[in-house]
């Protein structure tokens, strides 16, 4: 079967949560099927595995889930991109708009290396303001962002066509409409 669209059927919509009007998409069915968390992680381990990459970002926090297993998968190194406020040694933080006030994500200043080959990985992008956060914060430490990777896109809300300009390639398994 199409693995893809296994993860894809197997999301969960919730509509009206967290508010009105807005169509949630859950994962967590995909990571509690075995069948289906093992073929959403194989889906990058097939694209990654020839990437001479270093390390595996991820953005808190369902970020972590999906970084954490494909960098053991790929033998990388994980680093966390977090909430302001969470990290215990020195950080870097960047800054970014949410649709009512801001927010911040926040790295270690030695997670990552001068030229280090960076994957960054986040389960979903909507606006995108959460994955350019990511990718600038990563690049002002000096990584190379090879490419972010997501489970699902929401091209509507126009965050992979704002990722497409800052020329960091954006990958996604499915999208909706
Ligand atoms: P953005 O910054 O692109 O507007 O929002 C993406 C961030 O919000 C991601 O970190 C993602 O985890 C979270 N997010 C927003 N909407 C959804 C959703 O419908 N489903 C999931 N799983 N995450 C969402």
């Amino acid at each position: 079967t199409d693995y893809a669209e296994l993860v894809r059927r197997t999301i969960r919509s919730v509509p009206d949560w967290p508010k009105p009007g807005v169509v949630f998409r859950d994962i967590t069915p995909v990571l509690q099927d075995p069948r289906t968390f093992r073929a959403l992680i194989d889906l990058f381990v097939y694209r990654y595995m020839r990437q001479r990459l270093d390390l595996v970002a991820g953005i808190d926090a369902r970020g972590f889930i999906i970084g954490s297993v494909l960098a053991y998968e790929l033998n990388l190194g994980f680093v966390p991109v977090r909430k302001q406020g969470k990290l215990p040694y020195r950080t870097v933080a960047e800054p970014y708009s949410l649709e009512y006030g801001n927010s911040a994500v926040e790295i270690h200043t030695d997670a990552v290396r001068t030229g280090q080959r960076v994957l960054l990985v986040d389960d979903l992008i909507a606006t995108g303001g959460t994955m350019m956060a990511a990718v600038k914060l990563l690049q002002r430490l000096g990584a190379n962002v090879v490419e972010a990777a997501t489970i699902i896109d929401l091209p509507d809300l126009g965050g992979s066509a704002n990722i497409a300009t800052t020329g960091t390639p954006l990958y996604s398994i499915c999208r909706y409409d």
